[in-house]
């Protein structure tokens, strides 16, 4: 989990999920400073955003739908699940990537 670039405290999970969904950054729960997300961290992001796309290509099976949607969800619970370690805050917004 990503830690404040002003004070290091550090976020929690539910904190640092909801900073993705911000586009004008989020203020830090401790110090009030605002944090942004990395544009690198954002690049990395935006590839495992792909991830419950691509298991659309098990439609090409001959699984049932009821399965294939049953793995698009685990995916996108999955990928939602792992978002917040891969995301490190700057105290500067890097604007779009
Ligand atoms: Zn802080």
């Amino acid at each position: 989990m990503p830690n404040c670039q002003k004070c290091g405290q550090q976020w929690s999970w539910s904190q640092t999920l909801k900073v993705n969904f911000k586009l004008d950054g989020m203020e830090c729960p401790n110090c009030g400073e605002k944090q942004y997300v990395t544009s690198k961290s954002k690049k990395k992001l935006n590839r495992i955003s792909y991830l419950p796309a691509m298991l659309i290509i098990l439609l090409l099976f001959d699984l049932s739908l009821q399965i294939t949607i049953g793995f698009i969800i685990v995916g996108c619970i999955l990928m939602i699940g792992f978002y917040p370690f891969l995301i490190e805050l700057t105290s500067e917004d890097e604007g779009a990537f």
